[in-house]
């Protein structure tokens, strides 16, 4: 058995692609057989070295190997191939020139079998002829169809696994075969993926979202994006990747994630990408849910993919990744952390300085995706502003008891100025305070601070929060708080 991933490297890799890949990997691996890789780039136009090279790294981050690593081939660099096949069919009369551009002469009935969703029957009159090489304004490219069909057979493939959406393309490619003499591979395609509203997710759902952002609030100026190019953008006219990402930096904007980077970006770990991944569209039976790339290659087979499209279902996929996070022993979450940020936040990384570790324990418990404790502990990086203060809090744990915990913070202002600064002494000092003003309990003087803080109560452990934060934000944070909200108790 050998099976193969051959994407075009147009743009990044999208998690659709990357469950192919797997899936492919998976089948052949499973079986002892080989699994390589392939470049299709004859749309010369909208190829680039970059783009595979990317898509290459996504694979290896996935955890994928390929036998062909270091000489994967590119099409382009084998139109020899493609002309010699094209000369045959063309010499067998099933084949014929038309203007510049050489076309298959098909116009018969084709059955193939495909190894998911069955028998597939084609008559004649939905055969019609098609091009298997371009003309001069095509660059005398083979077209995709005659490509894949000497490429697999040239590589030994023996399984072809890939998107449904090639389904309709097969009868050409199983016609081709036929033509060539080469013997049929076996055919599997996977279903779609598709977002819970049903449309097929797509690469341009970011770009809808920016969009539909971008509408909504009239917006009419982004910095570094050219006015007319942005009322382009904004008018549907193109979904220019670029634009698209300036537009929710521009308005802090999270967009949906579908493409294997985005999904890095967010902090989701690779082996749970690839377990839910491969979860959509195959069924491994015995209710397993949980499981990881060793388990796949043993247990993957064509008889239990699904026919029916998946539905990508974002909070499961989080829910997965916490799951996975905590399991982590704590040193290993910090050290994956610390990776994400190097590379993801390195502003915030810095920022933290040797008190990294400390805030990776404080949201070890609270963190769905490797990103996450940047948005939860957003106060650490930003302070409040008076708007940030919601009413309620205010209310709750400043003004109420006659500004209680107003006067709590004027007293623990001057004693943290000359504290020692480290978690545990900054919480037995909270304890003095507790216990001399005669308050009932830690959190009536937690409870303010953490408010003063972080503009509400929404903070990890007090020690840990003031040790992070530091002496002199803190110290800064309290004497804004006080300004804004204790000028009139
Ligand atoms: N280059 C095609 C794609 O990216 C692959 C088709 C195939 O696997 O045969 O959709």
């Amino acid at each position: 058995m050998r099976t193969r991933f051959a994407p075009s490297p147009t743009g990044q890799l999208h998690v659709g692609g990357l469950r192919t890949a797997l899936y492919a990997w998976a089948l052949a691996r499973g079986a002892g057989g080989g699994f390589v890789l392939r470049l299709e780039d004859t749309d010369l136009a909208r190829s680039s070295d970059a783009a595979a090279d990317a898509i290459l790294a996504d694979l290896r981050w996935a955890g994928l190997d390929w036998d062909n690593d270091g000489d994967v081939p590119k099409q382009s660099e084998r139109l020899d191939l493609y002309n010699a096949a094209v000369d045959k069919l063309l010499a067998d009369g099933r084949a014929y020139e038309d203007g510049d551009a050489v076309r298959f002469r098909f116009g018969f009935d084709v059955t193939f079998d495909d190894a998911v969703y069955g028998t597939i029957e084609t008559p004649a009159s939905n055969c019609e002829d098609f091009i298997i090489r371009k003309g001069e304004a095509g660059g005398r490219m083979p077209t995709f169809h005659l490509a894949v069909v000497v490429d697999d057979h040239d590589m030994g493939i023996t399984h072809v696994l890939r998107g449904q959406e090639h389904l309709s393309n097969t009868p050409k490619h199983a016609a081709l075969c036929d033509a060539l003499g080469y013997p049929r591979p076996t055919w599997a395609h996977t279903p779609s993926i598709m977002n819970p509203g049903g449309s097929k997710m797509s690469k341009r759902d970011k770009a809808k979202a920016a969009r539909k952002a971008a509408k909504e609030l009239n917006l009419t100026a982004v910095p570094g994006v050219d006015g007319g190019a942005l009322a382009g953008f904004i008018d549907g006219k193109t979904d220019d990747a670029g634009i698209t990402t300036d537009i929710a930096r521009h308005l802090n904007l999270d967009l949906p994630e579908i493409e294997v980077s985005d999904f890095q970006h967010a902090g989701y770990l690779a082996p749970v990408l690839c377990n839910y991944l491969a979860l959509l569209g195959w069924n491994p039976g015995d209710d397993v849910e949980h499981f990881d790339l060793d388990f796949l290659k043993e247990h993957f087979g064509l008889d239990r993919c699904n026919r029916s499209p998946a539905t990508f279902d974002r909070e499961k996929l989080a829910a997965f990744n916490q799951d996975a996070i905590l399991k982590m022993p704590a040193d290993q979450w910090a050290r994956r952390l610390r990776e994400h940020w190097a590379l993801q936040h390195p502003d915030a990384l810095a920022r933290l300085g040797n008190h990294f570790d400390t805030f990776a324990a404080a949201y070890h418990e609270r963190s769905r995706t490797l990103s996450d404790p940047l948005r939860v502990g957003r106060f650490f990086f930003e302070a409040p502003t008076e708007n940030d203060f919601p009413a309620k809090a205010v209310k709750k744990n400043l003004r109420r008891n006659e500004g209680e915990g107003l006067t709590v913070l004027r007293d623990l202002r001057g004693r943290l100025a000359d504290a020692a600064w480290d978690a545990e002494a900054l919480l037995a000092l909270l304890e003095t305070v507790v216990t001399e003003r005669g308050l009932k309990n830690l959190g009536a003087v937690a409870q303010p601070l953490r408010c003063a803080l972080a503009g509400n109560p929404a903070t990890p452990e007090i020690g840990p929060t003031l040790e992070i934060l530091g002496r002199d934000e803190t110290l800064a944070r309290i004497d804004r708080c006080l300004a804004w909200f204790g000028a009139d108790s």
